[in-house]
């Protein structure tokens, strides 16, 4: 029984094995309350007064020697003198959920491990409780997280679930500090209203104490951004730009092989299999992509001067100094205005707008990394990916925070 927490004022008093063909099904430990120690009330915690007995109740708890166990006992109601007569306090449990605080720890943190379907068939209980679990784990920590010192954010939006629809955009809030990187916030949707919302919940003392918000060019965010954490540095950051510039590259190679494709067979071979080695950055493409894309690049076909173009833009990256960086800029969108691919010009325009947020990459140098927001988000997809077989928008939500949120934990959780 070593393995089998304690708590004040009760006593373990039977332990029953219950077979069913000889095999163990259920291990059930009845508990009763220690005869000179008085119960607590429910809400003050106070020692009150016995009043009466309520039936016998079980309790889920973890599994001992992979056998399911369960607590049974007989809550007793006591007369508080404040609030009356109540259920008295139970150390293992809230009272309201038939699984213990030590279960619901042991399931939230193999939840993480496993999908939530796992984790239910492999402690023979089901996906609701371990749902439960990882929700009260998660609120637990929510409410006892600290916030001071965040001094960096990423704000960006995620995609999930099939369609395009508003509903099928997620606003997610990071930590991007060096010393800490974690889901800050998560919400549905990707407007203003939804970004608001995630300030306000990170408290205005957070959201003054700022010192970098990075972000996408997606203008709710900016908008929002600048009218309520304008101290900070706002920076558009070279994951998002370089995310872009891929789009453009992507979508005049699609273009240019449906033309092809209609009057030129062999000139469309050409683009076949080229969307991965287009995309990558050049000096990373070897072998035999290499050789076909050098091909593409002789080929002087609207694709190879879209990569050309990106290609050239990695330059921008090495500059040290602002107004060298600005003068590379404004060269970069000159020559893609002349173009004439037109999801090149596009990406210039939208470069030259917001030229000041893009060169305070350069004002910022070495104080943001450049790969947190894009690792957190690649996390994120492994998590909402991941087969933990969500019913709902509110479990997934969970789950991100829960592997996330690097949350603190309540103690009283049982360890292995
Ligand atoms: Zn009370």
């Amino acid at each position: 029984m070593n393995q089998v927490q304690r708590f004040v004022g009760f006593v373990y008093q039977e332990v029953r094995l219950q077979c069913h063909q000889g095999q163990p099904q259920t291990i059930e430990i009845s508990i009763r309350a220690h005869g000179g120690i008085r119960g607590r009330c429910s809400r003050c915690q106070r020692p009150a007064p016995g009043y009466d007995r309520l039936p016998e109740r079980r309790w889920l708890f973890v599994p001992l020697w992979g056998i399911a166990t369960y607590f049974y006992y007989a809550p007793r109601r006591v007369n508080c003198a404040e609030h009356g007569v109540v259920v008295e306090h139970i150390p293992w449990s809230d009272g309201k959920r038939p699984v213990t605080y030590a279960m619901m720890g042991f399931l939230a943190r193999w939840a993480r491990k496993l999908s939530w379907r796992e984790t239910a068939r492999t402690f023979q209980t089901s996906w609701e409780a371990v749902y439960r679990s990882v929700e009260w784990f998660v609120e637990w920590g929510l409410a006892h997280r600290q916030l001071h010192g965040v001094a960096a954010i990423g704000v960006d939006e995620i995609h999930w679930g099939r369609g395009l629809r508003a509903d099928n955009f997620l606003t997610v809030i990071y930590q991007i500090d060096a010393h800490c990187r974690r889901l800050l916030w998560v919400g549905r949707r990707r407007s203003q209203v939804t970004l608001r919302r995630g300030l306000k919940t990170l408290g205005p003392e957070v959201v003054k104490g700022l010192r970098f918000v990075c972000s996408d060019m997606w203008k709710p965010y900016l908008q929002v951004i600048a009218a309520q954490a304008g101290q900070a540095l706002h920076v558009l950051d070279r994951f998002h730009i370089t995310t872009h510039l891929n789009q453009a590259v992507d979508q005049v190679r699609r273009q240019e092989n449906m033309r092809l494709r209609s009057k030129n067979k062999k000139a469309a071979l050409r683009l076949k299999h080229m969307r991965w080695p287009l995309l990558r950055r050049g000096s990373r493409v070897r072998g035999r992509a290499r050789q076909k894309l050098n091909a593409l690049l002789a080929s002087k076909v609207a694709t190879a001067r879209a990569w050309e173009l990106k290609e050239t833009f990695a330059h921008f990256w090495k500059y040290r100094s602002v107004s060298w960086a600005g003068a590379f800029l404004d060269y970069w969108c000159h020559r893609a205005m002349r173009s004439r691919l037109e999801p090149m010009k596009k990406v210039a325009k939208m470069l030259r707008v917001h030229e000041p947020l893009i060169l305070n990459w350069f004002r910022a140098k070495g104080e943001i990394s450049n790969g947190a927001v894009e690792g957190l988000n690649n996390k994120i997809r492994v998590v909402t990916r991941r087969s933990y077989g969500f019913r709902t928008y509110k479990a997934m939500e969970m789950a991100l925070y829960h592997n996330l949120g690097r949350l603190p934990e309540p103690e009283s959780t049982h360890r292995f």
